[in-house]
């Protein structure tokens, strides 16, 4: 029925792959394209499914424009990194193909996450009847569906929205990120915000933390006030919200590395001349840590991601708490790769398919809000990732 190009071969894009293959009725053809062809050879290997592989740089329109019209997909899947967003929706344009990604646009120089670039395009996807689904993994993604889901079910009104990300899993490495280090770490170092009565609050990093009890037996945890871009698409779609913020578990481990790579200036990402060279510090400190890719046959226990919503419903006051838990180890059973790249690249599926079926249409540039939960909701479940929801 239709063709699909994913870009990225990393955690995140084995899991789309894999996943994308599993649905031929919709995925008839598939190509994974990447900076580095041998990852797509190992990937495509791995699936019992034809899938094409192609080397691109994606940063470099006129060579992706190329691929796109030998390929001639209907959709581009992108889980490159943020940094490729705008190169690939400017490919698109040219060559009139629909558009999805799961992180936002990040300039190399500076950490910013916002949508306001994404967002300027939508003029012209619109002039040209093509839709960019942007922010289609978990969080943002999931959650976003997840509130939408919330405010059409259960709330007449939602006043306060806490997005909870924990990941209970362990690879057993001394320091190593779930997904690409460099964008993990350019997100927890910068300061925390959140959403208060119309203004934006602004943190110290990790400055406000609690403990929060998570469900199944994962028990209680510490969990850290981040920023988090789907604050700001849900604050825009959702202007009822009076309190919106959004918190994840860090071990202790892991926030000491943290902090002595950071004292040390490892986590920089303004360039440092090294012998005549100039060098990004944590494009160096990425190199040396391990490849989220690598973790898959490491991790072990679960993650448990979920929005906890307080409004109201017919008069009366209402908490309300819908959460997806993932294992680690089941998952790499099924794909080859850990929680973290699953539960990104099953939702990039299923926007890619209820983009790709008509269930979600549209012409210009959207986040996941925008669209009616209930297929999206139904689909979590079927392919991987149920959902519970409790009344508190
Ligand atoms: P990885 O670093 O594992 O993979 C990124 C892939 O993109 C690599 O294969 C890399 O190639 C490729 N790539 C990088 N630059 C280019 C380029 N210029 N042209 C073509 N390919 C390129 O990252 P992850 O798989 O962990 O993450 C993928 C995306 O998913 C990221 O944008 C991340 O922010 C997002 N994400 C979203 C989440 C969500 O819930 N919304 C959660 C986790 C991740 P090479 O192998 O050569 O380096």
């Amino acid at each position: 029925m239709a063709r699909v190009m994913i870009i990225g071969a990393g955690g995140v894009g084995q899991v789309v792959a894999h996943k994308c293959a599993q649905v031929p009725e919709v995925f008839t053809d598939i190509m994974l394209a990447s900076r580095t062809r041998s990852k797509c050879d190992k990937i495509a290997a791995g699936i019992d499914r034809h899938i094409e592989t192609a080397q691109v740089d994606a940063d470099n329109v006129p060579e992706l424009v190329a691929l796109i019209n030998t390929f001639k997909p209907d959709l581009i899947i992108n889980v490159a990194l943020p940094y490729q967003d705008l190169h690939i929706m400017d490919a698109c344009l040219e060559t009139g193909v629909h558009y999805l990604d799961t992180a936002n646009y990040e300039p190399l120089d500076e950490a910013r996450f916002c949508y306001k670039w994404q967002w300027d395009y939508h003029e012209r996807f619109k002039a040209k009847g093509l839709m960019a689904l942007l922010g289609s993994g978990f969080d943002p993604g999931v959650t976003n569906v997840f509130t939408a889901w919330a405010k059409k079910h259960h709330f007449d009104r939602i006043d306060t929205l806490d997005i909870i990300d924990c990941n209970a899993g362990d690879h057993g490495q001394p320091f190593a990120t779930n997904f690409n280090p460099e964008i993990n770490i350019r997100e927890i170092t910068q300061k925390g915000r959140y959403y208060e009565a119309g203004k934006w609050v602004e943190t110290e990093p990790m400055a406000l933390s609690k403990d929060f009890d998570f469900p199944e037996g994962i028990g209680p945890k510490k969990i850290f006030l981040l920023y988090h871009e789907e604050l700001e698409s849900l604050t825009h779609h959702f202007p009822e919200i009076k309190q919106a913020r959004f918190w994840m578990t860090f071990s202790e481990a892991y926030l000491t590395h943290l902090k002595v790579l950071e004292n040390v200036g490892m986590t920089r990402i303004d360039p440092v001349l090294y012998e005549g060279k100039e060098i990004v510090p944590l494009q160096f400190l990425k190199a040396l840590l391990p490849d989220p890719a690598s973790l898959g046959p490491l991790t072990k226990g679960r993650t448990c991601i979920g929005c906890l919503v307080k409004g109201e419903k017919d008069g009366a006051e209402k908490t309300y708490y819908i959460y997806n838990i993932c294992d680690h180890e089941e998952v790499y059973k099924e794909v080859g790769s850990q929680g973290v790249s699953y539960t990104t690249g099953v939702p990039a599926m299923i926007g890619a398919l209820l983009m790709l079926t008509k269930k979600w249409t549209g012409k210009g540039v959207f986040n996941m809000e925008e669209f009616d939960p209930d297929p999206f909701m139904e689909r979590l479940n079927i392919h991987g990732l149920p959902w519970k929801e409790t009344i508190l």
